[in-house]
């Protein structure tokens, strides 16, 4: 191949409609080669803030990474969804949780106590043996179950919501938080939020991106903040880009914040800088 042949290439198998199986079928091999090297995937971490009292840095969260060899940096956006469609999520996802729960392990071994939450795909959690899996890594790692969190979508809550409540229970077992990530977007009953054994909802970003020029956008995130706590849950706000924003956020009652204009996801490395001189 020469390097424009790469580039379409690269394009179609990234593509929404998925018309070329040849190339779904390149990803997915690579996928699989991938996850036999030890350098493809790494996480990045994005703070969350807090917005009250004395705010500051109260957890990341663990977005995954991958470095194609040839390609270069691929989103998550566009190989997560392909790696669901088949049981290859299973090993990637155990990598995922391995990365990040021996990064908290290095922070606490520095001094730091820093909750670290991760994304996880709807197959990984309804994974009859996941919850298994997951205790033996926080074992093997020596990570209390609190300082770990794991956000999934709406999606996953009403594609099967009896066994997702089960699941979240099993996790919840352990310690491990649990979020509602990308609030908004997906269609969650208020049967099920009530009923639905979660500790933290995550306001979706396209609400907060428009909320301060948007009055039904700053409608939507006000109700949502009202809704979490009157569950009794933690509200999270995603994308937060300005400090309008964030300080519109602040006096909605918002708990938490995360976005650009507080920090992008970084390697671990680039994060706690300031402590480590
Ligand atoms: P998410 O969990 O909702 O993560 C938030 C996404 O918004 C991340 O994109 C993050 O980089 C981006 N973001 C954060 N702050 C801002 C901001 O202020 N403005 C804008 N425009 N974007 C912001 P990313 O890293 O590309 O991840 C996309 C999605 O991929 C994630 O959405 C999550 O659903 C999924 N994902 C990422 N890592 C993993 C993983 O390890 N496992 C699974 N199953 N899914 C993952
Ligand atoms: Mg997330
Ligand atoms: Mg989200
Ligand atoms: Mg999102």
């Amino acid at each position: 191949h020469d390097a424009k042949e790469q580039h379409d290439g690269f394009r179609r198998f990234t593509g929404q409609s998925g018309q070329d199986s040849t190339d779904r079928l390149t990803l997915l091999g690579d996928l699989r080669r991938a996850l036999t090297d030890t350098s493809q995937f790494t996480l990045h971490y994005q703070p969350k803030i807090g917005l009250g009292g004395t705010g500051g840095v109260i957890g990341v969260e663990a977005l995954a990474r991958w470095h194609h060899p040839e390609r270069g940096p691929v989103p998550p956006g566009q190989f997560v969804p392909v790696l669901e469609t088949t049981s290859l999520i299973h090993p990637f996802t155990e990598r995922v949780l391995t990365i990040a729960l021996q990064q908290a392990r290095q922070w606490l071994d520095d001094g730091l106590r820093i909750p670290v939450a991760v994304n996880l795909s709807t197959r990984s959690l309804l994974d009859e043996s996941f919850p298994d899996r997951l205790a033996a890594l926080l074992a093997s790692t020596g990570v209390p179950g609190e300082l770990l969190g794991i956000e999934i979508t709406e999606h996953t809550v009403m594609s099967d919501p009896s066994t997702t409540i089960e699941a979240l229970n099993r996790v919840r077992a352990l310690g491990v938080r649990t979020s509602i990530d990308d609030f908004g977007t997906g269609y969650s009953s208020m049967t099920y939020l009530k009923l639905l054994p979660v500790d933290e909802l995550k306001i979706d970003r396209s609400f907060v991106a428009d909320m301060v020029t948007d009055p039904s956008s700053r409608a939507l995130v006000a109700s949502s903040v009202d809704l979490a706590h009157n569950l009794g849950l933690t509200v999270v706000a995603e994308g937060v880009e300005d400090a309008a924003t964030a300080d519109a956020l602040a006096a909605l009652g918002c708990d938490i914040a995360q976005g650009y204009h507080f920090a992008r996801p970084l390697p671990a490395a680039d994060l706690f800088q300031t402590q480590r001189g």
